[in-house]
């Protein structure tokens, strides 16, 4: 009888054992086929975490069929997923938004089909996609925002400066990114970093404190006076363009070069005392607004004749500046855009990078601004 009773005991354990044993291998079974799950995903470029998700909303086929897909993969991460739109995420190219989702179901909801918003977030950071996820459906999106550089935030005052000036949708950007639409020195933007391709203007204005980072003296040789001072970099670029020129049987001269705030004030009262205020609004930039406060603007000259347009040194600098780092900033055709009138002598250092770029496009700093620069 002992005997039979231990035999069953051991029996009843190995039964609890072997059922024990199943269920291990059943999770493990599981398991193993959770990471290949996984595994498959990520091998199209999903995270575990996108991954996880896709197989707890049995979307998996679905993913693989669509391969791999950043916007899909952050749809997924995202808690603002929304299986309603999973066709679209699928469908809108991926910007590397913090609120990338959210906006993208805001925008959905509004009406906006999945082109127009693969348009919208080409045209705005996280927060200016937020703010414009806020407003009803505006109109004419392909209108302005087939222009490259076009900014969300600035749509109504595109609006209304096409319907102010009739100008054409490339122009209405390219006047409002810069601030054209509002008044000649009204409420400037206030630039206060020093850099070579850095945009001064009637709209662009610098504070009374701005100082060139590297102001020096310019050599007696290439100026009309002593003591004139402008940026160490502009004068190293003008003594090899002078140089280059010189060889060629040029001479150029600088005539005016860096002018502080302060000077700016007294060059514009001396003006104002001969020849009135209307002389001064037209043809003298206000303290802050003018260009030789940089350092890195000159008024050329030659040593020949003093009538600089007509000179043989106004057309070698037309052809060769670029070379050498500078542009001629304010031309005739362009009076419009720079909002100075036609100036022949005066020249501006931008590097030359930049420079050969606006001289090859026949662009203006303010273009180049607007297309490289005004992030
Ligand atoms: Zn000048």
């Amino acid at each position: 009888m002992k005997k039979v009773k231990k035999v069953k005991i051991k029996s009843k354990y190995y039964g609890i054992l072997k059922v024990i044993g199943i269920i291990l291998c059943l999770i493990l079974g599981v398991f193993l086929f959770y990471v290949k799950q996984i595994h498959d995903l990520g091998k199209y470029g999903y995270s575990k975490e996108a991954s996880k998700k896709i197989l707890f909303s049995f979307k998996k086929s679905y993913v693989l069929t669509v391969g791999e897909n950043k916007t899909l993969n952050r749809a997924f991460e995202s808690s603002d997923y929304n299986e309603e739109y999973l066709d679209n995420y699928v469908k809108i190219d991926y910007v590397d938004h913090e609120h990338l989702i959210r906006n993208i179901n805001k925008l959905l909801k509004i009406g906006y089909s999945n082109n127009d918003i693969n348009i919208i977030l080409k045209h705005g950071d996280d927060s200016a996609v937020e703010r414009f996820a806020k407003r009803e459906k505006i109109k004419y999106l392909e209108e302005f925002f087939n222009v490259d550089y076009a900014k969300l935030d600035n749509y109504d005052r595109y609006v209304k400066y096409a319907d102010d000036t009739g100008e054409d949708e490339e122009d209405v950007v390219l006047f409002v990114n810069l601030d054209m639409d509002k008044g000649d020195y009204e409420d400037p933007k206030i630039v206060s970093k020093f850099s070579t391709d850095m945009l001064v203007n009637k709209h662009f204005a610098l504070d009374d404190s701005f100082v060139p980072d590297d102001l020096v003296t310019i050599d007696e040789e290439y100026a009309a006076d002593s003591d004139m001072q402008c940026s160490h970099i502009a004068l190293n670029a003008f003594k090899e363009m002078s140089k280059a020129a010189s060889s060629e049987g040029y001479e150029i001269v600088i005539n005016s070069a860096y002018r502080s705030y302060q000077d700016q004030v007294e060059l514009s009262d001396s003006y104002l005392h001969q020849y009135g205020q209307n002389y001064v609004d037209k043809y003298v930039a206000k303290p802050g607004f003018s260009e030789h406060q940089t350092g890195l603007a000159f008024d050329i000259g030659s040593r020949k004749t003093n009538v600089f347009a007509q000179s043989k040194e106004y057309n070698w600098m037309l052809d060769n500046s670029y070379k050498y780092g500078f542009i001629l900033r304010f031309t005739k055709k362009d009076e419009n855009i720079t909002g100075f009138r036609n100036e022949p002598w005066h020249y501006r250092y931008v590097g030359k990078k930049v420079a050969k770029y606006i001289y090859d496009n026949n662009l203006t700093l303010e273009e180049y601004y607007v297309m490289f620069l005004d992030k």
